[in-house]
């Protein structure tokens, strides 16, 4: 089975340095197998989105050296593999619509479990959609963060599968194009380790197979936050991307050709003596 690998940012503002480490980290786990490295962009949550920031990731990341094995695939223009996957999940009896608020459920604890909804049915205002979770243990062995156990009714109950708004939910999109796109590995930041999870749980349900994981230390900014949420959150230079590069390999414990004058020669060097298992197993560290 050939390799194929992803790098999937959200639009939500510019390549930043905790990205980039995400995209280098999934390429050299691709190239390294001799597989394909493609680019997905998660644009299925208007409200969130910046304008241009698709634009401006893609057109960043050949000037990183990052360069894909085939156009980019938009969630944007998915809807209707999402759509026949929820119709699958429901036609299952695995959805419910739930009207509850968000203060109704922190009232109870926060968490919606055993399909028991709080509010009532309001034939007015469109539901949630959400999938009835059961006492299940989802395990999987991620290959740099180790095995891990999670009962998904006690960690996140029945979880949102199309928001009341209409949107698809990150997990359902996620699964539905992994599998779309043959993903072999999902190679990405440590944030996402507790949505594999629900992911997997996801794939059984819709009877998808399931990739490996490689769950990439988190870029903490020095308040020990995910860099993206501290204030050191700037975008990466593509018109000077040299430096940036330097600190995501040193930051992945990868040798940093000092003489290297152009991105090229940095990810040649860095790629010769790669192994993905030596890739740093701790879920983040700061990159000062
Ligand atoms: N779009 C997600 C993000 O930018 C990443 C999704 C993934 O790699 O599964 O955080």
């Amino acid at each position: 089975m050939t390799y194929r690998g992803r790098f999937a940012p959200s639009p939500t503002g510019q390549l930043h340095f905790g990205s980039l480490v995400a995209a280098v980290g999934s390429w050299l786990c691709a190239r390294h197998a001799g597989g394909q490295w493609l680019v997905r962009m998660e644009d299925i949550d208007p409200p969130r989105e910046v304008a241009g920031s698709a634009a401006g990731i893609l057109a960043a990341l050949p000037a990183f050296g990052l360069v894909a094995d085939a156009p980019a695939l938009f969630q944007s223009q998915r809807m209707a593999a999402y759509d026949a996957a929820f119709e699958q999940l429901r036609a299952a009896d695995q959805l419910f619509p739930c009207w509850c608020s968000r203060s109704e459920l922190a009232a109870g604890g926060g968490l919606h479990r055993d399909g028991q909804c709080v509010a009532t049915a309001n034939p007015d205002r469109p539901p949630a959609w959400r999938l009835r979770v059961p006492d299940i243990a989802v395990d999987f062995d991620d290959a740099l963060q180790g095995p891990q156990h999670e009962n998904l009714r006690e960690s996140v109950g029945d979880f949102v599968i199309r928001r009341a708004e209409g949107f698809y939910s990150y997990q359902l999109a996620c699964v539905v194009d992994d599998a779309f796109q043959d993903i072999t590995e999902v190679v990405r930041g440590s944030d996402l380790l507790d949505s594999t999870a629900r992911q997997i749980w996801l794939q059984r349900c819709l009877g998808l197979s399931t990739p490996a994981y490689r769950h990439l230390p988190l870029v903490m900014g020095a308040d020990g936050r995910k860099l993206s949420k501290s204030e050191q959150a700037s975008p990466v230079d593509p018109a000077d991307p040299l430096p940036a590069l330097r600190q995501t390999l040193a930051f992945l414990s990868l040798p940093v050709l000092a003489t290297a004058t152009d991105v090229q020669d940095l990810l040649a060097h860095a790629l010769a003596t790669f192994d993905p298992a030596a890739l740093p197993h701790c879920s983040g560290h700061s990159f000062a």
